[in-house]
């Protein structure tokens, strides 16, 4: 098991070897017949497919409320892939999770870079957690 230490140590080899990368997000339900594939989507009040006669409907409501589900669990996994990934960077830059300044120090990281990938924010809090030993 990881800990942020250690993932905070070899913080951009933790990066490279995707540790805080996203979960697979879910896929969209079909629209289409589960069975013939050829329904072209869920439309009006056809609860069944016009070529093969599969109730549709009922399906797909089905699907969407898994796939609800698992979207809700997919952006609860990135959002702790998010912590794992501010406690490792402000182990590497050496500002404690308490520290009063922690969460801005990584929000404004984060917004300055997180365009450039995980290793700008990395980057970026190096340079904005100088500012703080200033005081
Ligand atoms: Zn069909």
């Amino acid at each position: 098991m990881d800990t942020y230490n250690n993932l905070g140590d070899n913080i951009y080899e933790s990066i490279e070897q995707g540790k805080f990368d996203d979960p697979k997000m879910p896929q969209k339900p079909s629209k289409d017949c589960p069975s013939c594939g050829n329904y072209q989507g869920i439309h009006n009040n056809n609860n069944f497919c016009p070529s093969c006669g599969t109730e549709i409907k009922t399906n797909y409501q089905k699907s969407v409320e898994e796939y609800q589900k698992k979207i809700k669990d997919y952006r609860k996994q990135c959002m702790a892939q998010i912590e794992k990934f501010k406690q490792a960077a402000l182990s590497y830059v050496g500002v404690p999770i308490e520290h009063p300044k922690a969460n801005k120090l990584f929000n404004m990281a984060w917004n300055n870079a997180h365009s450039e990938g995980l290793s700008g924010v990395v980057m970026e809090m190096e340079e904005l957690s100088e500012l703080l030993t200033l005081g």
